[in-house]
């Protein structure tokens, strides 16, 4: 079985979400990777030393420079032609490119696979990740988006892939590209991060939020997050969001500052090693999955854990 993998990068680099995905294509056989971007040399080398790939499709065009799920999806569809299946990270990008090759495959989508169990058996989380379904497809073309913390990542050295062009599909005239803004990180990527502190509502205010978390992350070299809470009150941006409707994380150490731990917000964070909760309710639903629980005045709590660390 062949499957391609939509590599995600960001015109430098291969991005951390397609090594978890290598991981999971693995499981069905042989690997594939397909770098569509423009200028885009680099990243193809890149992809090709990754541990276990196969062949590397790259399409190098302005149609891509801005990796447009609909000029993207009419490409993946074309290499479909010789390949059985289609993986992409479970991120952004990758959520808006699989359904899209799914429909025009005619098939149906499996999204956000936990694990592979066969070639055509796969289980997926269901009610915000308290059931987990096993599903199985009799579709020809399977397309996947799998979530990147449920597969280790492949090694991105040692592979030695060979690298083949492929023909442009095109502008389809579908999207323009209108601008980016992209926040600057100053700290590690929340979908990488080893350490995540997170705020919640409790924090009362984005000043408070800046001024109480930041600190404390800072000490812990720890990403950043938020509830959705946090979030919708406008302390901190959207991409801070944990839960089932932002960002899926599984550190080594997660943090929840003022989050009560409701059940989207735990479908985004409960898979986290250890789990730390700083809540004033000791009845607070964060508590039952916390390893660690300090039940207490966040005010009061955080400056004290960030002068100590
Ligand atoms: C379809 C849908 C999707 C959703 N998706 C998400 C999602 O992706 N992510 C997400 O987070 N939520 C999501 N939500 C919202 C979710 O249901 C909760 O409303 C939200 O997570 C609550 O955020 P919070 O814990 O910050 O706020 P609250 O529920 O208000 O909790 C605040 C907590 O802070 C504690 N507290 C208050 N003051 C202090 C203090 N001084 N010191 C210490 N503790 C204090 C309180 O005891 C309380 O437990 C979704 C909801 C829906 C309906």
């Amino acid at each position: 079985m062949k499957t391609l993998v939509w590599v995600e990068h960001d015109g430098q680099s291969v991005k951390d979400a397609t090594l978890s995905a290598v991981t999971a294509a693995a499981k069905l056989g042989e690997v594939h990777l397909l770098v569509a971007g423009q200028g885009v040399d680099g990243v193809a080398q890149a992809a090709a030393k990754i541990a276990g790939v196969g062949k590397v499709h790259v399409a190098d065009d302005a149609a891509y420079a801005h990796q447009l799920a609909e000029n993207v999806a009419p490409l993946v569809v074309e290499l479909m032609g010789h390949h059985d299946a289609f993986v992409a990270p479970a991120t952004t990008t990758g959520k808006a490119i699989a359904p899209r090759v799914a429909a025009l495959l005619d098939v149906m989508q499996i999204s956000d696979v936990l694990s592979v169990e066969g070639e055509d058996t796969f289980t997926r989380p269901i009610y915000a990740g308290n059931a987990i379904a096993t599903v199985q497809t009799r579709d020809a073309k399977k397309v996947l988006t799998v979530r990147g913390t449920a597969f280790e990542k492949a090694s991105p050295e040692g592979g030695s892939g060979t690298i083949e062009a492929v023909a442009a599909t095109g502008d389809t005239g579908l999207a323009t590209f209108e601008g980016a803004e992209i926040a600057a990180l100053t700290r590690p990527e929340l979908t990488s991060a080893r350490v995540i502190v997170s705020g919640g509502r409790a924090l009362g205010s984005g000043e408070k939020f800046h001024e109480l978390i930041e600190p404390l992350a800072d000490k812990l070299g720890a990403a950043v997050g938020a509830s959705r809470a946090a979030v919708d009150a406008g302390y901190v941006p959207n991409d801070y969001q944990v839960g089932q409707t932002g960002k899926i994380v599984a550190p080594e150490v997660y943090v929840a500052v003022g989050i009560s731990g409701a059940i989207q917000h735990l479908a985004g964070m409960k898979d986290s090693k250890i789990i730390v909760a700083i809540n004033k309710d000791e009845d607070a639903p964060i508590f039952q999955v916390a390893d660690v629980g300090l039940v207490g005045d966040l005010f009061k709590i955080v400056p004290e854990l960030t002068e100590k660390l």
